[in-house]
């Protein structure tokens, strides 16, 4: 029996992507190994925080690296520390910052529904451009007094009206005001990890532990420079400041440093032409199903560089939309979940899958869609 189980609750089959109302992501029995290894001791959380972010640091790269609750608590803390500059007393007049430089740079382009992270670490976002275009010069004017960081979000999903990243670095560095980019779901390619600090010169990049990396749902990894993670950090749990309460636990801590070296020692080319070969095949089995139409797609939702197929519903031959499909889909035991295209389409990837339920994914459609045009 499951846990799950044991309480009612239904197992979901995620065909749809890593997404924090379904579970995030699931972890391998190493990193689970880790976090119960982790559980069963006290230990001094600054010692621990510190081993790990060395760790982290030497495998991505970077000078220093902390483990957070997730990426937008990386987001919160990376602005805290960007507004304090970790110095304890201007610590201690957050969130209110009152005649402090709150302000944060984002491009209109880049507004994102994680953005009130911004706020709850009592900044103000500044906003410049439009969803298709910024000039230099209108970045170059908002870096002004009051300002404490730019805001620059990663991924090819996004409206195209931002300055590239090594501009945004350039005119920001210029006015002496640090770039903190959200890479939340930007892996692969795994050499994200270093590529947006290391080699772009951004001060911060934050990552989900919970989508690609495989760790704890509830974990966030933030890499960068030295002095820019002390200061995030001194504004975190296991000291009694505001950030407190986006505590990391000892065990998600392990949980991320083990998800890290797993996700970095994988490999890479294998695992992409893996994908690629299921969605070949789900769209072979796909073409055998009457009323479903299918073909691959490329990047997926979050903009990462995993293919995925679309599946068109002939709602007049079967009798449903794909709204309806997607509905029945989710009513079934172990739910199934695929990505809404629009009324008339949906999703489905590879990567969130063990490979029993890839495997099966294409039969339980075929099966709700048969189930739908004999229920006509
Ligand atoms: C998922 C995501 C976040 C939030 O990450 P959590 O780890 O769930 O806190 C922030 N920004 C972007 C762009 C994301 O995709």
């Amino acid at each position: 029996m499951t846990f799950y189980s044991r309480l009612g609750v239904r197992q979901v089959v995620n065909a749809a992507g890593y997404l924090t109302e379904f579970g995030g992501c699931v972890m391998p029995f190493e990193v689970i190994d880790s976090m119960k290894s982790a559980a069963a001791a006290h230990v001094d959380m600054h010692e621990l925080h510190g081993a790990a972010g060395a760790r982290l640091a030497a495998m991505t790269k970077n000078d220093a690296a902390y483990v957070t609750s997730g990426c937008a608590a990386a987001i919160v803390l990376a602005v805290l520390g960007a507004i304090t500059k970790g110095d304890p007393r201007a610590i201690s007049r957050m969130p209110e910052g009152k005649d402090m430089a709150t302000g944060v740079v984002m491009h209109t382009a880049h507004r994102i529904p994680y953005d009130p992270a911004v706020r709850l670490a009592g900044g103000h976002i500044v906003q410049i451009g439009n969803t298709q275009q910024t000039f230099d010069w209108e970045l170059d004017a908002a870096l002004r007094e009051g300002v404490a960081a730019v805001l620059w979000v990663a991924g090819s999903h996004l409206a195209q009206g931002a300055l590239d990243l090594s501009t945004t670095v350039r005119l920001s560095h210029a006015r002496g005001i640090p770039v903190i980019v959200d890479a939340a779901a930007q892996l692969p390619p795994h050499n994200n990890l270093w590529h947006f600090t290391r080699d772009l010169g951004a001060d911060a990049a934050v990552f989900s532990g919970g989508k690609e990396l495989h760790g704890p749902q509830a974990s966030g990894l933030m890499v960068g420079t030295g002095e820019f993670i002390e200061a995030a950090r001194a504004n975190g749990s296991p000291h009694q400041r505001l950030a407190r309460a986006l505590k990391v636990g000892k065990e998600e801590v392990a949980g991320l440093v083990t998800a890290v070296e797993l996700f970095l020692r994988r490999d890479h080319d294998a695992l992409a032409a893996h994908w690629e070969e299921i969605v070949s095949k789900w769209t072979a089995e796909l073409s055998g199903v009457p009323g479903l139409t299918a073909e691959r797609a490329y990047p997926n939702a979050a903009g990462q560089p995993v293919p995925r197929v679309r599946v068109k519903v002939d709602s007049v031959l079967i009798g449903v939309n794909s709204d309806e499909l997607r509905a029945r889909l989710w009513e079934e035991d172990p739910r199934i979940l695929v990505l809404r295209g629009d009324a008339d389409s949906f999703f489905i990837t590879p990567h969130t899958l063990a490979e029993s339920e890839a495997a099966s994914l294409i039969d339980r459609i075929a099966y709700a869609t048969r189930a739908a045009s004999g229920a006509r």
